[in-house]
């Protein structure tokens, strides 16, 4: 991918994959939404999964039930704890390291809040300074909203053809990249949507991708 000049990673699911950590997380949402709606956490999770059905991402439920996002995360940020389950991950830092050298400028863009996305990154042990660019749901729109990824780009200061978005999920994640021309790169296993460009099982595969293929 010689035309690609910045290189933008989805944080959860995709720099790492964490299934414990995911449950508490979800199990510390429910129960923060619980005391803010006021009613019991097995009434928030059938709300949660009715609005499911509309939107995959956990944001835009928490967005539709009249809470404010930002607020909700900063106390979300408090309570949980990414680097008791999160390890650190020396090669994917390497990876980081090898792209940026190789010339790519990085991104992440998460649609947690900024205060929970530096929490994780330190469980990871990835400097946030790795990033040249960093928006989250305080800044925007949580994705797929488009907001975001006009952002991304805006600070980057490069066009969608010279971007690419790396992503666990295709709904949330790459969908509204693909509409807005970033070539996509879909991380995980399972079937691949057919318009995604490029699949990898495993983050540090895409080190292939961007180094090895290149020239
Ligand atoms: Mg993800």
């Amino acid at each position: 991918m010689p035309k690609q000049k910045l290189i933008i990673f989805d944080i959860d699911g995709t720099l790492y994959r964490n299934d414990e950590y995911e449950k508490n997380l979800h199990k510390e949402i429910v129960e923060l939404l619980a005391e803010k709606l006021s009613c019991s956490p097995e009434e928030v999770r059938v709300k949660l999964r009715a609005l499911r059905k509309e939107t995959a991402s956990i944001s835009w439920c928490l967005i539709k039930l009249g809470i404010n996002l930002k607020k909700f995360y900063e106390e979300l940020a408090k309570r949980v704890n990414p680097s008791k389950y999160i390890r650190e991950t020396k090669d994917v830092k390497v990876l980081l390291r090898k792209l940026k050298e190789a010339g790519f400028r990085l991104a992440v863009h998460t649609n947690s809040g900024r205060a929970l996305a530096l929490k994780v990154l330190e469980a990871l042990g990835i400097d946030p300074l790795t990033f040249d660019v960093m928006v989250t749901s305080d800044d925007t729109e949580p994705k797929p909203s488009r907001d975001g990824y006009l952002k991304v780009l805006e600070l980057a200061d490069v066009t969608a053809e010279e971007a690419v978005y790396v992503g666990d999920r295709y709904d949330v994640d790459l969908k509204t990249a693909k509409e807005l021309g970033i070539k996509t790169v879909i991380v995980g296993k399972g079937t691949i949507p057919n318009d995604v460009d490029f699949k990898v099982e495993n983050i540090l595969e895409i080190e292939k991708l961007f180094l090895k293929m290149e020239g």
